[in-house]
């Protein structure tokens, strides 16, 4: 590694040009889960177990029914069609809840709810629909045999007591805490969730409390760092305000050390060629160990990855671009599957769909794009359509991102109609129309 030397300023590091799976490999290979913490169901969710869960109940616990009806024999139902029904004595009533139903024996039912126990000597429920529900006092006829052997739910169909429900590595949704509540759980074992230092760089950037001098054209509205602290709180993570600072050696130091606790440090801006990208330089200063630097894709070129170290081990420091849609892309594509891997998520990568080019996609560089999309559904199909001019200065597209599609360096056209690969960033509302009523 060099550093800087030249009269100009310039930076004169080699860069290493990375490939973008490489590089995300690269992190990657650096990131181990946080230790573990207990926490309340309601505070999991979102987070990645640190446990194997494991069933303490078998469930259901008895045999249950799946309708409102009659238990009865499937036996004595050979044959009810409404022309001749079936009349059997009712010999009771169970509810759920109920635990010592009566015995339903050959001509009997009884009147049964869904989820309660099955009576024994019943195999079946006759759905009260088919039944003319005691017109009779202590008699109901049954006008089909459709339900024969139906709607007996069995005994641990769901689980069986010992039986492992979810893996440590499993990221708690709200299916998995219906299963965990299921399970007798309270409180349940995840991974801490890392902290993320956030520091924006440039003598430019005016924070929203100095927005007047935006307006005066005196500077550039701090945009990055809202954004990329929400994106680390979007995966469970808590970023850590470091502040803008100046393009200044001292400033930029001081700040690097007051995020010295922090799990990682995010830098942005200040991260590629010119007098003023001074954040490697400053790093350089206190030990910092590249991984490397620059990567083949476009927005976010001038990416880098390495680690400070620190008085506990070492901290993972993540240099992004300081324009939005490069902070934003490699913020995506780096730094969200390293906090996802930190705290402890199996499946750390988004999910990746198959799209119709809904325009062409020019992408003429030997890079590989992150382009920004929406998606609409059309006849069946996701179509990606870009969010609006990609520059990488530009902000307002970042507002209408469903995905990134991804258009590998070895192809410089997408032509409309063609699939496209996309990365969703946002499985919100705008990935697919809601149908109007
Ligand atoms: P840099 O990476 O420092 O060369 O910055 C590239 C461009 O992004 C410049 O136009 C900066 O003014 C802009 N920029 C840098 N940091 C931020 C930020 N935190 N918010 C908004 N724009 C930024
Ligand atoms: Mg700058």
């Amino acid at each position: 590694m060099t550093t800087g030397s030249r009269a100009s300023g310039f930076e004169d590091r080699q860069p290493d040009w990375l490939d973008a799976d490489e590089a995300v490999a690269r992190v990657l290979a650096g990131a181990s889960p946080l230790g573990p913490e207990s926490v309340t169901l309601t505070e999991s969710i979102g987070r990645a177990l640190a446990e194997e869960v494991v069933a303490s109940a078998t469930l259901p616990p008895w045999d249950n029914s799946a309708m409102d009806g009659y238990a009865v024999r499937a036996a004595d139902l050979d044959g009810a069609d409404p022309s001749s029904p079936v009349e059997l004595t009712v010999v009771g009533v169970v509810l759920a809840g109920q635990t010592d139903p009566p015995v339903v024996g050959p001509g009997h039912a009884v009147r049964i709810m869904t989820g309660a126990p099955v009576p024994p000597g019943a195999d079946t429920v006759v759905r009260v629909e088919d039944t003319d529900a005691e017109l009779e006092s202590g008699q109901v006829r049954i006008f089909n045999d459709r339900d024969r052997g139906r709607h007996v739910r069995s005994a641990g169909q769901d689980m069986m007591l010992g039986e492992s429900l979810l893996e440590p590595g499993h990221t708690v949704t709200p299916g998995s805490i219906g299963v965990l509540s299921a399970a007798g759980r309270e409180a349940v074992l995840v991974h801490r969730a890392p902290s993320v230092g956030v520091l924006s760089t440039g003598s430019e950037l005016r924070p929203v409390d100095r927005y007047d001098e935006v307006q005066a054209g005196l500077g550039i509205p701090e945009s990055n760092g809202p954004m990329i602290a929400a994106m680390s709180r979007a995966v469970g993570a808590w970023p850590i305000d470091l502040g803008v600072a100046d393009d200044d050696s001292a400033d930029i130091l001081q700040r690097i050390d007051a995020g010295a606790e922090a799990d990682v440090i995010v830098t942005i801006g200040g991260a590629s060629m010119g007098e003023a990208d001074l954040v490697k330089r400053v790093l350089d200063e206190v030990g910092f160990e590249q991984d490397f630097w620059r990567v083949k894709m476009r927005p976010g070129s001038p990416f880098g990855f390495g680690w400070l170290p620190r008085d506990e081990g070492r901290q993972a420091i993540f240099s992004l671009p300081g324009n939005p849609s490069s902070a934003f892309v490699t913020f995506e594509v780096f730094v969200r599957p390293f906090l996802l891997k930190l705290a402890g998520h199996r499946q750390v990568m988004r999910r990746r769909v198959r799209c119709i080019a809904g325009e062409p996609f020019r992408t003429p560089a030997a890079l590989t794009y992150f382009q920004r999309v929406s998606l609409t559904m059309d006849s069946g199909v996701l179509k990606a359509n870009l969010t609006g001019p990609q520059g990488s200065g530009l902000v307002t597209g970042l507002a209408r991102a469903d995905g990134l599609a991804v258009v590998r360096h070895d192809v410089d056209l997408v032509e409309e109609g063609d699939p496209i690969e996309v990365i969703l960033v946002d499985a919100g509302p705008a990935a697919v129309e809601a149908p109007m009523g």
